[in-house]
């Protein structure tokens, strides 16, 4: 039998509320050791080693954190006796930290994040069948080198490209345009697709010693939005991204500041508010090519990545190249 280590860090999966309910539950209430008694299938598929580092609503997950569960996924990872690594986590900010960590994780053994949209004491919780499966993928031969992944609903996503995208139904996660990894029937593991950017032990920031992540701001932008908001923001942070309109885009008023303040050494991102597409460089909304576009990623993504991009380098030519990389 494999060996599975189980990273518990809190989120609806441990979460407890009224017997029955859905709704109006507290994340992040109930220990891992008690979440696996639910599930009793689990001690004939694998030996089962908990670390139960946080629990806690995924809300309250930061840069610190973060820090603490690299950290401990790679100790792990590097126990011979470890197959697999399962990481569950609440749904609100699973997407970040599963970007986070395929960013940043020295291992190539698969690491698979999980969670549920119905607490623990719902009357048909998802978590117990989506660990399951969780468990289940990590111990697959097929699922090692393929960058951190997340299981929900009998799909396989990759870490890079997953999105929350309802935040009401059990089916909460898509890749947007590109579709999945895989699917799951019960414990058999589909994959059909393979990511493409660099994750994991191919990328740079894995060989970095990390011990505090700048600070990186993200700034929506709406018809009428002022862009005092920039110049307040580039006080305390290195870093900006843009949550643009339509290709990542603002009004002139943003412009002007956006090409004052790059002057300045703040390093801006231009992402999008929209959900779909991807987002170029463009000779109208950026004509001095200051800004870094997102591509594919999402404002809270780019984010993570300007975080990291800005570890290793401070030059803007630098970090655009770790954009079309990551
Ligand atoms: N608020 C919860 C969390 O992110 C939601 C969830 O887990 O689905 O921890």
């Amino acid at each position: 039998m494999k060996t599975i280590a189980i990273i518990a860090t809190g989120g609806t999966i441990a979460g407890t509320g009224q017997i029955g309910k859905a709704s109006a539950y507290r994340a992040g209430e109930i220990g891992m050791d008690e979440i696996i008694e639910t599930i009793p299938m689990i001690k004939d598929m694998a030996h089962i080693q908990v670390h139960q580092i946080m629990n806690i609503d995924s809300n309250e997950m930061n840069n610190e954190r973060w820090l603490l569960l690299m950290k401990t996924i790679n100790k792990v990872a590097q126990d011979d006796e470890v197959d697999g690594i399962v990481v569950t986590h609440g749904t609100d900010t699973i997407e970040e930290t599963a970007y986070f960590l395929t960013l940043t994780l020295h291992t190539l053994k698969p690491v698979v994040l999980t969670g549920a949209m119905r607490p623990a004491t719902a009357t048909s919780p998802d978590g117990p069948y989506n660990l399951y499966q969780a468990i289940a993928l990590a111990g697959h031969p097929d699922a090692y080198d393929q960058g951190v992944m997340l299981l929900f609903s009998n799909t396989i996503y990759s870490a890079r490209d997953i999105q929350k995208v309802n935040n009401y139904k059990i089916d909460a996660f898509d890749q947007k345009s590109f579709g999945c990894l895989g699917y799951m029937q019960d414990d058999q593991v589909y994959f059909f697709s393979k990511i493409f950017k660099k994750h994991t032990q191919h990328s740079l920031f894995s060989h970095m010693e990390i011990d505090h992540l700048p600070e990186v701001a993200i700034v929506y932008f709406y018809a009428g939005a002022h862009a005092s908001m920039l110049y307040d923001l580039s006080q305390d942070h290195e870093g900006i991204v843009i949550a643009g309109s339509g290709n990542g885009n603002y009004d002139r008023s943003w412009l002007e500041a956006i090409n004052d303040l790059s002057e300045k050494g703040i390093i801006f991102v231009r992402a999008s508010r929209v959900i779909q597409g991807i987002v170029l460089s463009d000779e109208i909304f950026d004509p001095h090519h200051y800004c870094i576009s997102a591509n594919t990623l999402s404002p809270q993504k780019a984010r993570i990545l300007l975080m990291l991009a800005l570890l290793h380098s401070h030059q803007r030519e630098e970090i655009r190249k770790i954009f079309h990389q990551y």
